[in-house]
């Protein structure tokens, strides 16, 4: 579905990213691991198409993201979730609002009820009560404004969510509720994930698959049980020595 080949990226003389390949299936849940600065966002914001990669290809099924047809059809297919709930929600806009905002830009021609629906079915996917739609996202958690942020790109029905650190910002039971939340949608609607994180141990309960940077380069691929119980390269060895 998704096949990044070959991708560098540099800023003027900092080469950020070298040579990385690596692909993310239909359904499939891949876990991109790597030190902070390794080159995760970078490749995130590649795919997104809020940087311009310096060489290699990014094909969406089996195009390349560089044509505008394809990456117009990315832009619905593939959405994004980021570290920080609160600095993706305008705070001054009700849940409702931040909820409507991407039905209107991705289904205009809907009718009133159609809508209400539509919006009733989006909060029920992420488990969020109808009660909090005239709140604003600072009279919510951060865990519940995670939760919006989800709803809002699970808004179009994409085929894969780009999830950039989603859980850091969040304690430890709040990230919980949420693996369950993202396992839930995974076994309810196939969606794909690629899984941006620091931590081995949420790679280990929701990705199949994992992709180790280091530098800037992949050093390791491969299915999570064989990676993290036998690594084949000194850098995942240290990143997992530094974590458990
Ligand atoms: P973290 O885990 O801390 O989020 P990361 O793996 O996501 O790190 P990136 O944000 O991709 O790392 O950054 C990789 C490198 O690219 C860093 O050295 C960073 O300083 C550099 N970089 C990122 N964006 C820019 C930019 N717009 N201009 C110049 N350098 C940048
Ligand atoms: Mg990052």
């Amino acid at each position: 579905m998704l096949s990044v080949e070959g991708l560098s990226k540099h800023y003027k003389d900092h080469q950020v990213l070298t040579d990385v390949s690596f692909g993310v299936g239909k359904s499939e849940i891949v876990g991109l691991v790597g030190q902070s600065g390794s080159g995760k966002s970078t490749i995130a914001k590649c795919l997104l198409g809020l940087e311009r990669p310096g060489g290699g290809r990014m094909l969406w099924h089996g195009h390349s993201l560089g044509e505008r047809a394809v990456r117009r059809r990315a832009r619905h297919d593939m959405q994004a979730v980021f570290q920080d709930p609160r600095s993706s929600l305008n705070p001054r806009w009700t849940i409702r609002q931040l909820l409507s905002e991407p039905l209107d830009n991705w289904f205009p021609r809907e009718g009133a009820a159609e809508r209400r629906k539509r919006l009733v079915r989006l909060l029920d996917r992420v488990a969020l009560t109808a009660e909090l739609l005239d709140r604003h996202p600072y009279e919510l958690s951060t865990g519940q404004c995670q939760r919006v942020c989800i709803a809002r790109a699970l808004a179009p029905e994409p085929e894969l969510l780009v999830l950039d650190e989603p859980l850091s910002a969040l304690d430890v039971s709040v990230q919980a509720r949420l693996i369950e939340l993202l396992l839930d949608l995974h076994r309810t609607s196939g969606i794909s994930y690629l899984l941006i994180t620091h931590d081995f141990a949420v790679v280990s309960d929701i990705c199949q698959r994992i992709v180790v940077l280091d530098q800037g380069r992949v050093v390791e691929e491969g299915v999570v049980e064989t990676v993290l119980t036998s690594p084949s390269h000194a850098y995942t060895l240290a990143l997992l020595r530094d974590v458990l």
